[in-house]
This record gives structure tokens, sequence and C-alpha cells, in this order.
């Protein structure tokens, strides 16, 4: 398994605007905002994309899910409402290989993606 960046602020050697964690999770700024909301939702175990989890994985992609809805409400946008991403291999646009999911929320989203 690479060691990627997302590793190493996940071990806090590299500096990051984390707004949540908890034992599974960690979720901070992205570094390039799309939008004026936008955190990526880390899980702490590595998985480089998202064909790399199994059913037994589910538990913990479903916590992952509901740790940025649980953060959406608590910030107070959940109704206005936000959208979800997680990008896999390079077709999908990934460009950091720990599997994570970018909530991005405070402007009106486009309808279609492309
Ligand atoms: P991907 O393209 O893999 O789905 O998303 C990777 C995201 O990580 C990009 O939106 C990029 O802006 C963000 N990113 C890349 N390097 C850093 C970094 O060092 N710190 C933070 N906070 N975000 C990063």
């Amino acid at each position: 398994m690479t060691d990627t960046l997302f590793d190493k602020i996940i071990r806090r050697e590299l500096p990051a605007d984390i707004v949540y964690e908890d034992d599974e999770i960690l979720a901070f700024r992205d570094i390039h905002p799309q939008a004026p909301v936008h955190v990526l939702f880390v899980p702490k175990k590595s998985f480089a994309t998202l064909n790399d989890c199994t059913a037994a994985d589910a538990p913990l992609l479903g916590r992952l899910l509901l740790a940025a809805s649980t953060w959406a409400r608590r910030e107070g946008f959940a109704d206005d409402g936000y959208r979800c991403v997680i990008n896999c291999n390079r077709g999908g646009g990934q460009t950091v290989y720990h599997l994570h999911l970018h909530l991005m929320a405070g402007k009106q989203m486009p309808e279609r993606m492309v």
C-alpha cells in the first residue's frame, strides 16, 4: 500500500484544517476548494480506491456517508443541500489514491456533472 499525503495528514505529519474526527474517520478542508464548503471525509484505514473495498467494509463506508451528513446537519446546510462525490481511478478524476469522499456545499451545484 502506497503512503499517500492523506496518510501523512492522518498521522499529523502534514498540516490540514481538520473539521471532524472519530476513531475511523478524519475530515479536513480541501486545499483547492471547488465550493465555499469543500471537505474531504477520509477513512483512517487506507484503501487506494473504492474498488478496493469489499462487503466487509460496508459498515465503514456507511459510517463515512453518515459522518458527512451528520457534519452537514451540524454546520447548518443539510436542508439547503450539498453534494457528495467519490472519484475512482484516473477515469473518475481521482488524484490521491487514498479513498475519500468530497462534501461540497455553499453554492448551487450544477444539475449535470459533465
Ligand atoms: P481526488 O481528485 O483524488 O478525488 O481528490 C483529491 C483532492 O485532494 C483534491 O480535491 C485536492 O485539491 C485535494 N488535495 C490535494 N493535496 C492536498 C493537501 O495537501 N491538503 C488538502 N487538504 N487537500 C489536498
